[in-house]
């Protein structure tokens, strides 16, 4: 269990529990970098900010602890498509010996969860899942949420609905009130690419940021360069767009993205994007070419998205 707990803190005014996510793909390790500097950056604050003032508890874990230390999206599944109620259901009424992989992640993250909520009862909890990706691009994924929504608009990165409806048994899918017991608002965040070690910083931004927009911590407190690295890395991409069409990969080994894609490129009808077993896959649509997948492991060829606002 310790090696899944990156790290807590907890204010000394009450608030909401914030839980936030990294490597629930363990091939996405920036998030986990991030969140250690985040705790070390909330221990010095005090002392170099008297009044620096945190309210609630926060608690910083890593998603799929074994994929993570075999340094792959995952063992045996994808950990973010295993969140459906009915699942969990049959994972928590398992005994843990006769689970493995990500089911027994999951089952452990949820056991650290509910002893947070069971010792401290807050009134409200808050999930940031940190995610990186194999293309270039930084964007949030929000609920159908007004407030998931315009959180996610002040983390000031391109916001994407319509993702979820593509997929299902996202965490984003999960954390609700009703499966959580207490109000719970949840949302993701997408650093850029997995390696680059700008993504650790673009992180760091988005969780302060965010927990500036939720009021955990006062916007006094809040360095403005961290609105400028996502502010300016966001320059030209949309604000608010809705994916509509997702290309489901079967089989991996066959698919070969065309190089050079990254997030938000506009792409035409028509345009070639892909192979995939031999053939050649164009574009069904104009848009925007969302998470092109350059990676050996995952189902999600593309999406393609349009603006709403
Ligand atoms: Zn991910």
């Amino acid at each position: 269990m310790t090696d899944r707990i990156i790290g807590k803190y907890k204010g000394k005014v009450g608030g909401p529990l914030l839980v936030i996510t990294a490597a629930m793909h363990g091939n996405e390790p920036a998030g986990v970098k991030a969140l250690n500097l985040l705790f070390k950056m909330l221990e010095v604050e005090p002392i170099t900010n008297p009044d620096f003032v945190y309210k609630g508890e926060i608690i910083g874990i890593i998603g799929n602890v074994q994929a993570y230390q075999k340094g792959q999206r995952f063992i045996e599944k994808d950990i973010n498509r295993c969140w459906t109620a009915d699942h969990i259901h049959y994972i928590t009424s398992m005994d843990k010996t006769r689970l493995c992989n990500e089911d027994l992640e999951i089952k452990e993250i949820l056991e650290v969860i509910n002893q947070e909520i069971n010792d401290r009862k807050p009134d409200k909890m808050y999930l940031l899942d940190l995610h990186t990706t194999s293309s270039d691009g930084i964007f949030c994924i929000a609920t159908n949420d007004s407030d998931s929504i315009k959180i996610a608009k002040d983390i000031h990165a391109p916001v994407i609905l319509g993702l979820l409806h593509g997929i299902a048994g996202t965490t984003l899918h999960y954390f609700t009130k009703q499966n959580v017991g207490i109000p719970a608002l949840s949302l993701a965040f997408e650093g850029g690419l997995h390696n680059d070690p700008m993504s650790v910083n673009r992180c760091i931004a988005a969780v302060i940021n965010f927990m500036r927009t939720i009021g955990v911590i006062n916007a006094k407190d809040v360095e403005n360069h961290h609105d400028k690295i996502l502010q300016e890395y966001a320059n030209g991409l949309p604000r608010l767009v809705e994916a509509f069409y997702k290309y489901t990969v079967k089989d991996n080994e066959k698919w070969e993205m065309k190089s050079g894609y990254k997030n938000f490129d506009k792409i035409r009808k028509g345009d070639f994007l892909a192979k995939y077993d031999g053939e050649d896959i164009f574009a069904q649509y104009d848009g925007y070419l969302l998470m092109p997948l350059y990676q050996k492991q995952g189902s999600d060829g593309f999406f393609i998205a349009r603006d709403i606002e």
